[in-house]
């Protein structure tokens, strides 16, 4: 097995995104290739350890094994977003020692209101008091 000029163009949009792709966003993109191909490469990737993946509401998002980053999903408008960030270092050791675990590696998914769905919040709020 070797990367194909299809598995590449993949990789590519996937690489280049900021948030993690489905399937169906990746053809969104790569019009000119069918889901399947698309399906087909994205195991592919992830088999070889160009993609990592996860799946949140039956849907399977893919991101580049190469950054490590944790998530933000908002529960209103269902974005995603990347941070950057990682403090889980300390997390890890802790969990290694109490548990006597050999950690691998670990997956972050904040859930919440992003910042334009928490100020239209209150802005509903504000509406039904005066109403
Ligand atoms: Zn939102
Ligand atoms: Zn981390």
């Amino acid at each position: 097995m070797r990367m194909t000029k299809n598995r590449e163009l993949v990789y590519k949009e996937i690489l280049n995104s900021a948030v993690p792709l489905t399937a169906y966003e990746v053809s969104n993109r790569l019009k000119e290739m069918s889901l399947t191909t698309i399906y087909r490469a994205l195991e592919y990737l992830y088999q070889n350890g160009y993609l990592k993946r996860f799946s949140l509401d039956e849907c399977t998002y893919y991101y580049s094994s190469e950054s490590h980053r944790h998530f933000f999903r908002c529960v209103q408008c269902g974005k995603l977003y990347p941070i950057e960030t990682c403090f889980m270092e300390e997390y890890e050791k802790y969990v290694s020692t109490h548990f006597n675990f050999k950690v691998y590696e670990h997956f972050v998914l904040f859930t919440g209101l992003c910042e334009k769905c928490y100020q239209d919040s209150l802005i509903d709020k504000t509406e039904n008091a005066n109403a």
